[in-house]
């Protein structure tokens, strides 16, 4: 059975006391069978991470990796890392990477493969701008993005799970409209299903992102096409975040 994964992305966002009244807040509330929920702190706060999600269900995430091994890459930090601290999931292609970082759809590639290489599952974001989808080339710029994105994955490689989050939607708290999201999910399944890899794709889940709350989320559930969410800020507050999962677990057993 496929599951609803709810990932937070802190991005840099909490001080230490901060992020032990979150992490403490998760940990009290018991991930339920069906819902993969999770939390990406920044490095800094990993091995609190780790620490405090041990014997429980919560899943680590890490927002950035370096695509080399190990070395003279002063400030970065490896896969080899990440996975020594419990992560099992690390962000990819993030809109906020590509635009104030510039990170290249080369290096997205370089980051899946050496993830992929330490079994840690990326979750490659991709979504158009604003100016993008005014111009009606939203499906032409995602299509991209996941082409280039996936292009060095050998012939079927099992797909990880894919974000789709709309640059316009990500903290403006102007959520895509359900429906909108929902077509470009046939979109991504339909170019994936297409794709010349031969994709398994029994695994992947594909995410909405974009001003998501405990209000907003059911209407996304409903459309049946979204499998989960990547959420920025409502994932800094245990309540919040928790009103998310909620959602998704009544989802689960109606
Ligand atoms: C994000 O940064 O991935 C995101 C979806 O942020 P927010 O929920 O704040 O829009």
């Amino acid at each position: 059975m496929k599951k609803i994964m709810i990932m937070g992305n802190w991005k840099m966002n909490l001080i230490a006391d901060e992020v032990d009244e979150l992490l403490s807040g998760l940990k009290s509330y018991p991930v339920k069978a069906g819902i993969l929920a999770g939390a990406a702190p920044s490095y800094t706060w990993l091995l609190k991470g780790q620490e405090q999600f041990a014997e429980t269900n919560w899943q680590l995430a890490a927002q950035n990796v370096y695509v080399k091994e190990k070395g003279a890459y002063t400030g970065e930090v490896s896969a080899p890392m990440l996975k020594s601290l419990g992560c099992n999931y690390t962000l990819v292609g993030h809109s906020e990477r590509r635009q104030i970082f510039q990170e290249t759809e080369e290096a997205i590639r370089e980051k899946i493969a050496i993830l992929l290489a330490h079994e840690i599952k990326p979750i490659l974001c991709l979504g158009e701008t604003e100016e993008e989808r005014n111009s009606g080339r939203a499906e032409e710029v995602v299509a991209r993005q996941l082409r280039e994105g996936l292009a060095a994955l050998p012939k079927g490689t099992k797909l990880f799970p894919i974000a789709y989050e709309p640059v316009w939607a990500i903290g403006t708290g102007k959520h895509c409209d359900p429906q909108t999201a929902a077509d470009m999910m046939v979109f991504i399944r339909q170019e994936l299903a297409q794709a010349q890899q031969q994709f398994d794709l029994s695994e992947l889940l594909l995410l909405y992102g974009g001003s998501v709350n405990g209000k907003n989320f059911q209407g996304y559930l409903e459309t049946d096409q979204i499998d989960g969410a990547l959420v920025g800020g409502a994932s800094l507050k245990a309540e919040d975040f928790i009103a998310i999962i909620k959602v998704a677990e009544d989802f689960l057993h109606e």
